[in-house]
C-alpha cells in the first residue's frame, strides 16, 4: 500500500502551504537580533549571518542528561585533577520536554518525538510524520526540499528506522519497515547513510539508481562518493557496536561525507544525523556499550562543531528525542561510579557472550574481555545463564559490569526526564532556556529561507 494517496497529497500541500504562512509571522518573533544571534552558548562571537544556511539537526537516541553525565566521567583524564569538559558541556544551551500527544501520556518513544522535532507538531506514539488523526504532516525535509535546499540522513541503525523516517516519511506506524524504505524513494534525499540492507529489495534498489542515486553498501565506497544522490547501506540491519570497533567512528565518516556532499548546494541543506544506537544498548542496561555508542555520537558532534566553526553559516542543533533505561551514575546507596571499569571492557557483552559459549575454556576469555576476573560465586551464575544460552548470559555479564561500576538502570524502556539541547552557529541562541520538542522544530523551521531559492 502507499499511504500518500493523491488525497494526502493534496493534504501535506495544503499544510505546507499553511504552515509557511505561520512560520512566516514567527520568524518575526523568534529570530533575534543579528548580534545576539551571532553568539554562541559560551558567548564567543562568530562572525557569521544571522540566519543560517545550513542546519544540522542531531538526535542522541534515548541520550539523557545522565549518558552526557556518564559520558564525562567516562572520559575524564584520571591523571589530571580537574574534570575535563566533554563535547556535549561545551556545547549546552538548553533543555527541551519530550512528552507525546496525550492520547500517549507522558512518556514518548522515538517515532513520536521524531515527530515532534521534525514536524514541530506532537502526535501519538509509533507515529511517524502524521497527526494523531494519522494525516501527514509537513516536515523541516520536506520543507527544505520545497525551497531549493538539499537534505541528508546519516544515521547508525537501519535508515528507516523511526527517528530518520519521521524526517523522511508519513507513515501510521513505525513498524511498517517496507512502506517506510520505498516511501524513502519519493523523498528525493540527497544523502541516506546508515543501515538497512534487508528492507529494501533488489527491485527496490533499482528504482532509486533509476532515480539518480548511487548504491553502496560498504563504508569504504564512500571515498568513490562525489556527488549526491548517494543510497548508502552498510548493514543488514543496524551498524554494528561501536565498543567492538573503537576505532572505526562509522558514524563520523558518514557525518563527513554527508556535509561534503550536501555543502555542494549553495542555497543549503538541512541534516540530521542520528546517534541510534544509544537507546538500543540502554534498552540491553548494557552501559560498557552505551559508552561506545556516545563516542561514536561525541565524534560526529565533533565533526559537525568544526564544519560550524568553518563554514559560519550553519547551524547545528544536538538534542535527545528521550531518555532509555532510567540509567544512574551511582547506584545502591554507595557513593561510587567508576568508569574505569568500562574501558577495560574489550567488547559488547552479546559478543563476549558468543565468544564464552563457544570456547572450552570459557572462564579465561570471559574474564579477558571483560577486563576483571568474576568471583567463585559469580563464576557460577556465570554458568548457569550460560547453559540458558547468548541473552542470558550477555544479560549475566551486564550485571556483572553494572556491579563493579555501581550503575544502576530503572527501566528496560524508556522514561520521561527531560532531555538537553546543545546549539552552534547562527541562530543557536534560540534554543537556550526550558522549550518543548516541538518549540525545537518549529525554532528550525522559523530559520529556513523564506521564499524558495532559485538557481
Ligand atoms: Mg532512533
Ligand atoms: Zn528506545
Amino acid at each position: 500500500m502507499h499511504f500518500l494517496s493523491t488525497y494526502q497529497r493534496i493534504i501535506s500541500r495544503l499544510l505546507l502551504v499553511s504552515s509557511l504562512v505561520v512560520t512566516g509571522a514567527m520568524a518575526d518573533e523568534v529570530v533575534i537580533s543579528p548580534i545576539e544571534a551571532n553568539t554562541t552558548s559560551n558567548n564567543v562571537p562568530t562572525v557569521g549571518p544571522s540566519r543560517p544556511t545550513n542546519i544540522v539537526i542531531m538526535i542522541g537516541d534515548g541520550m539523557g542528561p545522565a549518558y552526557t553525565t556518564a559520558y564525562r566521567y567516562y572520559k575524564d583524564n584520571p591523571e589530571t585533577e580537574e574534570i575535563e569538559q566533554t563535547v556535549f558541556d561545551r556545547l549546552l544551551v538548553g533543555m527541551a520536554s519530550t512528552y507525546p500527544a496525550s492520547v500517549s501520556g507522558y512518556v514518548t518513544d522515538s517515532a513520536a518525538s521524531a515527530t515532534a522535532l521534525s514536524t514541530g507538531v506532537k502526535s501519538y506514539n509509533g507515529a511517524i510524520a502524521v497527526d494523531t488523526e494519522k494525516r501527514p504532516l509537513t516536515t523541516l525535509m520536506e520543507r527544505a526540499k520545497a525551497l531549493g535546499l538539499s537534505t541528508g540522513v546519516a544515521v547508525t541503525s537501519q535508515v528507516n528506522h523511526a527517528t530518520p523516517a519521521a524526517f523522511l516519511a508519513h507513515n501510521e506506524s513505525r513498524s511498517n519497515y517496507i512502506d517506510i524504505a520505498q516511501a524513502y524513494l519519493t523523498t528525493d534525499a540527497d544523502v541516506i547513510l546508515g543501515g538497512g540492507q534487508q528492507y529494501f529489495t533488489p527491485t527496490l534498489l533499482e528504482q532509486f539508481t533509476a532515480k539518480g542515486y548511487q548504491h553502496i553498501s560498504e563504508l569504504s565506497q564512500l571515498d568513490s562518493v562525489h556527488h549526491p544522490k548517494v543510497l548508502g547501506l552498510f548493514a543488514d540491519v543496524q551498524l554494528p557496536w561501536g565498543i567492538n570497533d573503537k576505532k572505526a567512528h562509522k558514524l563520523s565518516h558518514m557525518t563527513q561525507k554527508a556535509l561534503d556532499l550536501l555543502s555542494q548546494n549553495k542555497h543549503g541543506f538541512v541534516l540530521l544525523v542520528e546517534g541510534s544506537l544509544i537507546d538500543w544498548a540502554g534498552h540491553s542496561n548494557d552501559i560498557a556499550t552505551a559508552m561506545g555508542e556516545m563516542d561514536e555520537f561525541a565524534a560526529a558532534i565533533e565533526v559537525v562543531e568544526q564544519f560550524v566553526r568553518q563554514s559560519k553559516d550553519t547551524l547545528m542543533v544536538v538534542t535527545a528525542d528521550h531518555n532509555t533505561g532510567g540509567l544512574s551514575v551511582g547506584a545502591h546507596d554507595k557513593y561510587e561510579w567508576h568508569p574505569e571499569v568500562l574501558h577495560k571492557v574489550q567488547a559488547s557483552p552479546d559478543v563476549i557472550a558468543t565468544r564464552a559459549i563457544a570456547a572450552e575454556d570459557w572462564q579465561t576469555i570471559t574474564a579477558t574481555l571483560l577486563g576483571f576476573t568474576p568471583s567463585e560465586v559469580e563464576y557460577t551464575q556465570l554458568q548457569t545463564a550460560r547453559m540458558q544460552g547468548n541473552e542470558p548470559f550477555a544479560i549475566a555479564l551486564r550485571k556483572l559490569i553494572d556491579i563493579q561500576s555501581n550503575t544502576g538502570w530503572t527501566s528496560g524502556g524508556h522514561t520521561a526526564m527531560d532531555v538537553q539541547v546543545f546549539a552552534a552557529g547562527p541562530g543557536a541562541r534560540l534554543f537556550s532556556g526550558h522549550q518543548d520538542n516541538v518549540d525545537i522544530a518549529n525554532k528550525m523551521f522559523s530559520l529556513l529561507p523564506q521564499s524558495v531559492q532559485t538557481p
